[in-house]
């Protein structure tokens, strides 16, 4: 509802809120066996027949999770969806309905809502699920945006972070640390443009790195290609907040440690390139940086030959017993153990 009037342009007011929820929604269409009844009544309706239901939500937030003076909005409506997709995936689980949200403060034309909804809407087509509902409200400053996704899968597919046993192998799909590096572009050419706005901003050769940052897809491959090997991943997560981080969360759900190889976590060229123009750490950014909605996941050692044959995929480590904690081998075959705080300390290291 776009409960205080006050807040809002002319230009949303005059189309009022049903006017502003047609026009954002219009062009959807439902494709999903199970979404029963979409938007447009109180509540949708939906039938998942046997399988489990997940669900995942995700707030963005102005100034927060993104900056709209480098976002174009159709690649931020796409990205609020695909963050929660990857979520969906990391449980082994296929999507199928989101519902998408707004709060939206004077500043923003119903054009401008309708590029977020352009990009929710190619997101929608690409990943085969349906926009079921959402709200529409206003906010004295700034944009908030907030989808939940929902998906199912037989109970057996299911997989969550707990699963895994000592000695099975730590995966990551991709490769990790470009997210980052592109959002250090993006910053670095805004704090120029501040200083000078005769200047135009000098992306050229960083495209990888900046589309990692502003439009990131979710992992659908990665999954239908481990399905397609019938390997069950025994633990899985998605990487949002960066390797060290979500392999603490693997091993803090398995009680377990885990051992990982400098040499062995995917980066990409072009993140390696951009990096090395920051003088900062790759291994930094893969470990540290997040937001590229990689998986990271472990498979029983018998599975080994299988996964070493799907592209796309690196095999990086492996679970030990919790009293080993949680080590990097690095290049220099120096064990370095990542801790959530204690990371600092190797920052320091590799980065001097
Ligand atoms: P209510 O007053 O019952 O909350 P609304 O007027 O907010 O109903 O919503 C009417 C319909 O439009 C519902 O199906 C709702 O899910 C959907 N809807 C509202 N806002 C959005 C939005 N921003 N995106 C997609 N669907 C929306
Ligand atoms: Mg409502």
């Amino acid at each position: 509802m776009l409960e205080d009037k006050n807040q809002i342009t002319s230009n949303l007011e005059e189309l009022g809120e049903f006017g502003l929820i047609d026009t954002l929604t219009e062009g959807f269409e439902n494709k999903q066996k199970s979404t029963q009844l979409g938007i447009g009544d109180d509540a949708a309706v939906l039938n998942f027949g046997d399988e489990e239901v997940v669900i995942s939500t995700d707030m963005l937030v102005e100034g927060v999770h993104f900056d709209v003076t480098y976002t174009p909005l159709k690649h931020l409506g796409y990205k609020a969806v695909v963050v929660n997709l990857s979520d969906i995936y990391a449980m082994n689980a296929t999507p199928r309905q989101i519902t998408f949200s707004l709060a939206v403060s004077s500043r923003y034309t119903v054009e401008a809502l309708q590029e977020i909804y352009e990009g929710v809407k190619l997101a929608c087509e690409f990943y085969n699920v349906d926009l079921v509902g959402g709200d529409t409200t206003s906010s004295l400053k700034g944009l908030v945006l907030s989808v939940t996704a929902i998906g199912s899968a037989p109970k057996a597919q299911i997989v969550r972070r707990s699963g895994a046993s000592e000695t099975d192998l730590i995966c990551v799909s991709g490769d990790l640390g470009g997210a980052y590096m592109g959002l250090q572009i993006l910053e670095r050419e805004k704090a120029v443009f501040k200083e000078n706005p005769e200047m135009q901003p000098d992306m050229a050769g960083n495209e990888y790195v900046l589309e990692r940052q502003l439009k990131p897809e979710a992992r659908r491959d990665v999954i239908k290609a481990l399905a397609d090997f019938k390997i069950v991943p025994t633990s899985m997560i998605d990487i949002s907040d960066g390797l060290a981080s979500e392999l603490m969360h693997i091993c803090k759900h398995n009680d377990s440690g885990a051992q990982i190889y400098e040499d062995k976590i995917p980066v990409d060229y072009h993140t390696y390139k951009a990096a090395e123009d920051f003088n900062f750490n790759a291994t930094t950014a893969a470990l540290n940086g997040g937001e590229d909605y990689e998986l990271l996941f472990t498979i029983k050692q018998k599975d080994f030959e299988v996964v070493k044959g799907i592209p796309g995929i690196s095999i990086i480590g492996h679970i030990t017993d919790k009293a080993s904690g949680i080590n990097m081998v690095t290049r220099g075959d120096q064990f370095i153990e990542l801790q959530a705080q204690g990371w600092n300390a190797f920052k320091n290291k590799s980065d001097s």
